[in-house]
């Protein structure tokens, strides 16, 4: 068995991304692994390589029958890429929107949305957000967000980080059959007229 052969099978068994080489990745998996086994409880080093994790099943839970398969999906397809994700976001009612919109405006903080209660995506079940993770640490900012784009897209949602002003690449969405080829403006109208009817947002 030749060496690279050796390292791609530990870091198979280790759930980290395979190369065939040991770099900090590998070498601190080994670590984590041998030498403070006791460090993460068997439930968190489950929920380390097992998609559906406490916290993302529940946001998941919140969105749209047809998003969740795809929500779990992304989850997925990323940690098959070696990249650890969780929905950290999905749906948000009117009220906590709207509370949401204050923060910057009519309360303390720095502002977070420019959308008030149904004017966002997420205040439809239609769109969640990610947070990249390594290890138990969560990354704002890492250019895994960009691949987890691309793994989105693959699955036909759209991807915040594709928005010309104000990108937002934790973002996912997707788009009913009937908002085809509209803007966001125009789908966040049929939204909203969706709710206020009753119907369902994907008929
Ligand atoms: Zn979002």
């Amino acid at each position: 068995m030749k060496i690279e052969d050796i390292i791609a099978a530990v870091q198979t068994k280790l759930n980290i991304q395979i190369d065939g080489r040991a770099g900090p990745e590998t070498w601190e998996a080994i670590y984590a692994y041998i030498v403070k086994p006791d460090a993460v409880s068997p439930a968190e080093a489950a929920e380390a390589v097992e998609p559906g994790d406490p916290r993302s099943e529940k946001n998941i839970a919140t969105l749209q029958p047809e998003v969740q398969p795809i929500a779990r999906a992304l989850i997925e397809k990323a940690s098959l890429s070696g990249i650890r994700i969780k929905v950290i976001s999905g749906l948000r009612t009117f009220a906590e929107q709207d509370a949401l919109y204050g923060q910057g405006r009519t309360k303390p903080g720095a502002k977070v949305t420019n959308a008030r209660g149904g004017y966002s995506n997420h205040n439809f079940g239609i769109a969640f957000d990610v947070g990249v993770f390594e290890g138990n640490k969560y990354l704002a900012d890492s250019p895994k967000y960009k691949a987890v784009g691309a793994l989105g897209m693959d699955l036909g949602l759209e991807w915040g980080g594709n928005w010309k002003t104000m990108a937002d690449q934790p973002h996912f969405q997707l788009r009913p059959a009937w908002a085809s080829g509209l803007g966001e403006r125009e789908l966040l109208a049929g939204l909203r007229m969706r709710a206020a009817e009753g119907m369902p947002v994907f008929a």
